[in-house]
């Protein structure tokens, strides 16, 4: 293996480009895609990264509310970005960065900056070449960053929309440029139709000559299927397409995201795109650790149910990383995690008991703004005094802390001042460095932070290790006054950022298993890694269930 590695390694002297373009309709799963090639090309030993372009006009999409765009993803560096990323690395274990995602905002914010300093010596500034330069180096420098082998660039939206224009110009450049460098796969729809009991290739030819007319011609056809594909219409589509028919690429509907890579092996994605970009295709690959998370994700032998009480309920991106970290934790305690989404406004009209019963675990949320809040404090004494386990996640921890005030401490109307500004106990308060800050975006406490973990408590437990790191997205704190108060009567923060010493973890005493974290566990849970605490909630709420 290692001498392959090394052969691998030397024939690929420079980086080899890929783009992943979309046609026909939007949420096709072109991050899927992407994230699969990614994960069978790692598994035949290439560096491989993945990056998003977004259309859009926002800086990064931490302004948009989980309504437009569904979770906001954070990096280690802390960059707010695209969801996508978050497949990216459940997919890959590996971390990404802001490089990782370009929006068109970010490319003529930089392009602009660069004018107002006079950068351009006097030339007119425009789309062509000055944004496509842009964004061409911002593949380029991604590729330099880590000596990739592979860089698979995802351009959001779709083929023909006004806004993505400039990227396929970018892309035309490059393929001009690089020639047998850079490939283009095309994911498109083969609708069904039902009246007629087959299925069409015409909006995947349309689509293809949309992309024709702009310039560029794809290497590979991935087409999104609800039926197999034949042979005929595979030369159908390779005929019309001018592609070769083993670049004709079927991408069935599969029961879970976490097949596709296997799939995509089957169909001979990878050997296509290895063919395609002349690299040899000389050793096998490992992907056994992927079959055996498949196997026990497909086999469990016991099922619980945990409530995940948000107020976007109805919207399930909103908390994608949530729902997958439960599936990497669920089948590595080969167990199937229901989720029973509970919003937080019912809980105010119809009560916990109603909502919560016989759940065998609660989580509450994060979030911002005071919608549902109530409802979510009521969820956390519910778990408090009936015993069962409890994870809070960033505003889910500053509820557990006001719950704990309210109901323990008595401190009557305790609240947190992102919500009450006058409360007489201010126990979650906005952060210092925070007060002076007033615009929006990029400006919370954001990405990876060192955290201490306290011998002796369910947080070391669950890490092993004291020394943590974790990813965060908030601006208000555990108010530090009120500490000695609240470990006094059973509250006890057992995670600190030894820097700042901000309470990251809070735990209650004489409870199974109740943790509130403000950070995101979330975004740092892959297939290789489930993340120790959804693995550990996971495993109390089982014990629950079987009454231990
Ligand atoms: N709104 C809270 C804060 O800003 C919590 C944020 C979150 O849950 N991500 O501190």
């Amino acid at each position: 293996m290692l001498t392959y590695l090394y052969k691998i390694r030397v024939i690929m002297a420079h980086t080899k480009f890929i783009f992943v373009t979309g046609g026909v309709t939007s949420s096709l799963g072109k991050g899927i895609i992407s994230a699969s090639l990614a994960k069978l090309l790692q598994s035949r030993g290439f560096k491989v990264t993945i990056q998003k372009f977004d259309p859009y006009i926002n800086i990064d999409p931490g302004t948009l509310n989980p309504y437009e765009h569904g979770e906001c993803y954070v990096t280690e560096d802390g960059a707010e970005t695209d969801l996508d990323l978050g497949h990216y690395e459940r997919f890959s274990n590996e971390p990404t960065s802001q490089a990782n995602n370009i929006t068109t905002g970010r490319i003529y914010l930089s392009v602009i900056e660069r004018e107002r300093k006079g950068e351009y010596l006097g030339s007119t500034v425009q789309v062509i070449p000055h944004i496509t330069d842009e964004i061409k180096k911002s593949v380029k420098e991604l590729a330099k960053r880590n000596k990739y082998d592979f860089v698979i660039t995802e351009i959001g939206g779709t083929v023909g929309d006004i806004e993505s224009l400039p990227y396929i110009e970018a892309v035309r450049q490059m393929k001009w440029e690089m020639g047998k460098d850079v490939l283009v796969i095309h994911l498109t729809l083969v609708p069904y139709l039902a009246a007629a009991g087959e299925l069409k290739t015409k909006p995947t030819q349309h689509s293809v000559k949309m992309l024709l007319e702009q310039g560029v011609q794809p290497d590979i056809i991935v087409a999104r299927t609800e039926h197999p594909l034949n042979s005929h219409l595979r030369d159908k589509i390779a005929r019309f397409c001018n592609v070769a028919p083993s670049s004709v690429i079927e991408s069935i509907d599969a029961e879970s995201i976490y097949d596709v890579p296997i799939l995509m092996h089957q169909e001979k994605l990878d050997t296509e795109v290895l063919k395609l970009v002349n690299v040899p295709v000389e050793n096998d690959l490992d992907i056994s650790d992927w079959e055996n998370f498949l196997e026990k994700l497909k086999h469990p032998k016991e099922e619980i149910e945990i409530a995940l009480v948000g107020k976007y309920v109805e919207l399930k991106d909103a908390y994608k990383s949530i729902f997958e970290s439960f599936v990497h934790a669920g089948a590595s305690n080969e167990a199937k995690v229901s989720i029973r989404l509970v919003h937080s406004e019912l809980i105010e009209k119809e009560g916990t008991e109603e909502l919560l019963k016989d759940v065998d675990g609660i989580l509450v949320a994060p979030g911002f703004g005071e919608r549902g809040i109530e409802g979510k404090i009521s969820a956390v004494r519910y778990a408090r005094e009936n015993k069962i386990p409890f994870l809070g996640i960033c505003l889910g921890m500053q509820c557990a802390v006001i719950e704990y005030a309210r109901n323990v401490l008595n401190l009557k109307d305790a609240h947190s001042t992102e919500f009450n500004d006058k409360t007489k106990f201010p126990v979650i308060d906005i952060m210092e460095n925070q007060k002076k800050i007033s615009s929006l975006g990029g400006t919370m406490r954001l990405g990876a932070y060192p955290c201490k973990v306290k011998p002796e408590t369910i947080a070391f437990d669950t890490y092993g290790i004291m020394d943590i790191s974790e990813r965060h997205r908030h601006r208000f704190e555990f108010n530090d006054k009120y500490l000695a108060q609240f470990e006094g009567a059973g509250m006890m923060a057992t995670g600190i950022n030894p820097i700042e010493n901000l309470v990251e973890i809070v735990e209650v005493k004489d409870h199974p298993w109740f943790m509130g974290v403000q950070f995101h566990p979330e975004y740092k849970s892959t297939v290789a890694k489930p993340h120790p605490i959804f693995v550990n909630f996971v495993k109390a709420a089982l014990k629950r269930k079987k009454g231990m």
